[in-house]
């Protein structure tokens, strides 16, 4: 018998226990993942908590999972080879009978299979993984790198893509941690006139080193909604920070038509009026990660412009020491679980 190990939680909120695991077959339609990296994301807690319906105990958080194909399931060798590299998200597959499933919309699947929630995610050294939740990982790119670019990556570069900005815009990035880091990034490389938008003066120079155009210090006397109307307002504002009270400051710093894209997530309610929004023709809009494709897009992107997360890695057995330190905020930027 072939063993693989696992950092599952038993409980809800219980402690990270490591332990070992049959290595399963995998079934139709599904491949068998040797997982190199599992990014540590924000929304693990949810899992881990069991703030979200559906949760079975115990569970393996993980849904930022780059690795290689080990076995393939039946019907999934025309697509893929075994030693493929792969990324596997928070889409980790649709069940292709919803209503958005039969209209092409897989994000918004209403039976959205995420790992870690739908079935075991990458805190481990083997994942099962649904074929339809595969992305091809560039040569160029370490599964170290690619790992944060499954959820973190995408949802940041997708939210901006499918924004309403269009090159040279003003465009906002609030929050460069985790998410922002990357978005001020992207924002970048897309061509927007890009603002950085973050606590204290003393992350200046981390925006600039981004390639941020602008920096906006949220706790200066200046408000960031005056703030950014003095640099002519923000078609776009990405707001990656799960703060609600500074996601709301941001909406008098939007043009016209400015669109207020929300990806932090806060169970706050945002303190937002109507005539706030009536005036000007604004929009406030939620945005879902990305599909196994927009994955794949978000990676040859960043290999293309030389973009990559800001990570600190921590073997497989320092999952406990990842997870609090990520939840703590203590973390730079996105920890990343290494199995090898
Ligand atoms: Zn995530
Ligand atoms: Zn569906």
């Amino acid at each position: 018998m072939s063993v693989y190990r696992a950092a599952q939680v038993a409980t809800a909120a219980g402690p990270f226990e490591i332990v070992e695991r049959e290595v399963p077959q995998p079934g139709p339609c599904h491949v068998r993942v040797a997982v190199d990296a599992c990014g540590v994301c924000h929304s693990d807690s949810l899992f881990v908590n069991a703030a979200l319906p559906g949760v079975r105990f115990p569970v393996v958080p993980g849904h930022e999972i780059a690795g290689r194909i080990e076995e393939l399931g039946e019907g999934t060798q025309n697509a893929w080879q075994v030693g493929d590299r792969v990324a596997v998200g928070w889409f980790g597959g649709s069940c292709g009978h919803c209503t958005p499933c039969r209209q092409g919309d897989f994000v918004v699947c209403r039976n959205l299979k995420v790992p870690g929630w739908a079935y075991d995610g990458g805190y481990a050294e083997t994942v099962i993984a649904p074929a339809d939740a595969l992305a091809r990982i560039p040569d160029a790119l370490a599964a170290t790198d690619a790992a944060p670019m499954a959820c973190a990556g995408v949802t940041t570069y997708n939210g901006l893509r499918r924004s309403s900005a269009r090159p040279g815009d003003l465009v906002a990035v609030l929050g460069i941690g985790g998410l922002g880091h990357l978005g001020v990034q992207y924002a970048v490389a897309m061509g927007f006139e890009t603002v950085a938008i973050a606590r204290g003066a003393a992350k200046a120079d981390f925006a600039k080193e981004l390639g941020a155009h602008h920096y906006i210090d949220s706790t200066a006397d200046t408000s960031v909604a005056d703030a950014l109307q003095t640099l002519g307002g923000a078609s776009v504002v990405l707001a990656t920070a799960a703060n609600s009270g500074a996601i709301t400051a941001t909406v008098e710093g939007l043009a016209p038509r400015g669109e207020l894209v929300v990806i932090g997530a806060d169970p706050e309610p945002l303190g937002i009026s109507p005539t706030q929004l009536l005036m000007n023709g604004k929009v406030v809009r939620g945005h879902p990660s990305g599909t196994a494709q927009d994955v794949q897009d978000t990676m040859a992107f960043s290999a293309l412009h030389g973009i990559r997360p800001m990570i600190e890695t921590v073997p497989l057995d320092g999952a406990t020491e990842a997870y609090q330190k990520m939840m703590s905020g203590t973390a730079r930027f996105r920890m990343v679980l290494t199995t090898r």
